[in-house]
């Protein structure tokens, strides 16, 4: 079986550590793909050091050339494409088709950030003195920790890593454990398009021990995170206390709101692919549907029908609609959930329990599941479950619709059905999330597009799009005076 090995200055080498875990297929736990050792603190940091070693050439490659790395990557990954969406199914869960879907965004990430390096532009800005003007420059930070989760595997760690690099930065990869084999992929294909020695470095480990040592390291300039907020926000204290940027996307608890003009049968298709795709563990998961009364009875019993239809099974069946979750945690945290909704008074309408059939006794796999008559104070209501868990909330008209949809610590991501331009307008102005869709899922984006959330869920410059090398790169401003004689009076 596979060891699974670190990646340090260039080389890859096995950990010393004797704290092992095993990689299980969700789908089947008799299938291991491989073991990882826990890196230890030691190798954390030479991990780091090595990154800090190769700064100072790095930071001097122009632009151009750095993307060039990036999109023989891009290309490199779209070759790779069937291969890792297969690893990628085996090691997280998800169905391939959705593998195939997060590949494609990654090599779209990847392709952008390339043409980022030809753009890396600044500002120049005439000055109120003659003869005198001034001009800023994007600079790189240095050393970037870049700390993902497992739920998309290979679409964040690009998402973070492409623009890292692009702006020239070193890199230290910190994988969620869950998923170190994709995490490997990953680095192979940076390996063979070129990436300098010490340039990109990947670390296995946990993230209380080997992530912990990478971020609190003092050459870190900078942490971009992805994952809990219990995690996010001690992360965000420990870096900020000694000045190092920090940006966190972190947990959600997205609405859609259903008003009584909307196209129902769109709803009901779009909540429960917003709700129920990748088993319901996307950050923009749909998780609470905002139903206006007069159609709520018609919507319930409808996506119900919608969730008892869809093909629970591995992700590697073509056939599959919705595959396991990702562990025994995340398998006992749903089910926990399910029966605190149960407790506190929530209408059970369909799932809560396991799936029964072939081939289903191997792996964490939960019933799509769904909650009627939540009310905004309970617990499945306002807590993040991320699971395949739909809580229906009834209001009685669009005012309480958007109170309801505000009414939450999470801003990531939400939607709106309706016709009615003047509402639809009006939520958009008026709903706390970064993002909104109207008339589609609440999940979903593109790689030239920014992403993150607001309120508990981001901190920190939004990623991808427009403005993903912001995070990675410093300003500089330069004062420029050709007059050749003291300066008269002073600049205020
Ligand atoms: P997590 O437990 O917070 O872990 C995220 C990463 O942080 C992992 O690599 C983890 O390593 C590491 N980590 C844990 N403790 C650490 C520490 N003390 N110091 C440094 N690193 C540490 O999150 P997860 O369970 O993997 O992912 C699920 C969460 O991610 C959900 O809340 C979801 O909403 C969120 N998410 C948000 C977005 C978004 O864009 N807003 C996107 C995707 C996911 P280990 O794996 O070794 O513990
Ligand atoms: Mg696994």
């Amino acid at each position: 079986m596979a060891i699974y090995r670190n990646f340090i200055n260039g080389e890859w080498v096995e950990s010393i550590s004797s704290k092992t875990a095993d990689n299980i297929n969700p789908a089947n736990t008799d299938d291991v793909l491989g073991t990882i050792k826990q890196a230890t603190r030691d190798e954390a940091r030479s991990a780091v050091e090595a990154a800090s070693e190769a700064f100072r050439s790095w930071r001097s490659t122009p632009a151009p050339q750095r993307g060039r790395i990036v999109a023989r990557f891009a290309r490199l990954l779209e070759e790779d494409k069937e291969n890792l969406s297969q690893i990628l199914t085996r090691e997280e869960g998800k169905t391939v088709a959705e593998s195939r879907g997060e590949l494609q965004r990654s090599i779209n990430v990847a392709d952008f950030c390339a043409g980022e390096s030809r753009r890396m532009t600044g500002e120049t800005i005439p000055s109120e003195l003659p003869l005198n003007f001034a001009y800023t420059i994007k600079q790189p930070l240095g050393v970037v920790a870049c700390v993902t989760p497992w739920n998309f595997p290979v679409a964040i760690p690009v998402w973070k890593i492409a623009p890292a690099l692009t702006a020239g930065n070193t890199v230290v990869f910190k994988p969620a454990s869950l998923t170190p084999a994709t995490a490997i992929r990953i680095v192979e294909l940076f390996e063979e398009a070129g990436i300098p020695r010490g340039v990109l470095n990947l670390i296995l480990g946990s993230g209380s021990e080997a992530g912990d040592e990478i971020i609190n390291h003092p050459a870190v300039r900078a942490v971009s995170f992805t994952g809990s907020n219990s995690v996010g926000v001690r992360l965000y204290e420990e870096c900020s206390r000694r000045g190092a940027k920090v940006q966190c996307e972190m947990g959600g608890k997205n609405p859609v709101v259903i008003l009584e003009d909307a196209d129902l049968d769109l709803a009901v298709e779009s909540t429960a692919q917003g709700a129920f795709g990748s088993t319901g563990q996307r950050c923009t998961a749909t998780s609470r549907a905002i139903v206006v009364n007069e159609i709520a009875d018609e919507f319930v019993s409808r996506i119900a029908e919608r969730a008892k239809n869809l093909r629970i099974g591995d992700g590697a069946d073509t056939q599959t609609e919705v595959g396991p979750v990702v562990d025994s945690n995340q398998f006992k945290s749903v089910l926990h959930y399910i029966n605190v909704g149960r407790e506190d008074g929530a209408e059970l309408v369909c799932g809560g329990d396991l799936p029964r059939g072939a081939g289903l006794n191997k792996g964490y796999f939960v019933q799509p599941t769904v909650f009627d008559k939540v009310k905004p104070d309970m617990r499945i209501g306002r807590e993040e479950i991320f699971g395949p868990v739909l809580s229906v909330l009834r209001v009685k008209d669009f005012d309480e619709a958007m109170q309801v949809a505000n009414d939450s610590e999470y801003g990531l991501s939400s939607s709106i059905f309706s016709n009615d331009a003047a509402r639809i307008f009006r939520f958009v102005d008026e709903i706390e999330t970064g993002m909104t869709h109207i008339n589609s899922p609440t999940t979903g984006g593109e790689a030239h597009i920014p992403f993150g959330g607001i309120k508990s869920t981001g901190i920190g410059e939004r990623e991808q799009g427009s403005t993903a090398l912001d995070f990675y790169t410093e300003l500089k401003v330069v004062y420029v005076d050709y007059t050749g004689r003291k300066r008269e009076g002073n600049l205020y």
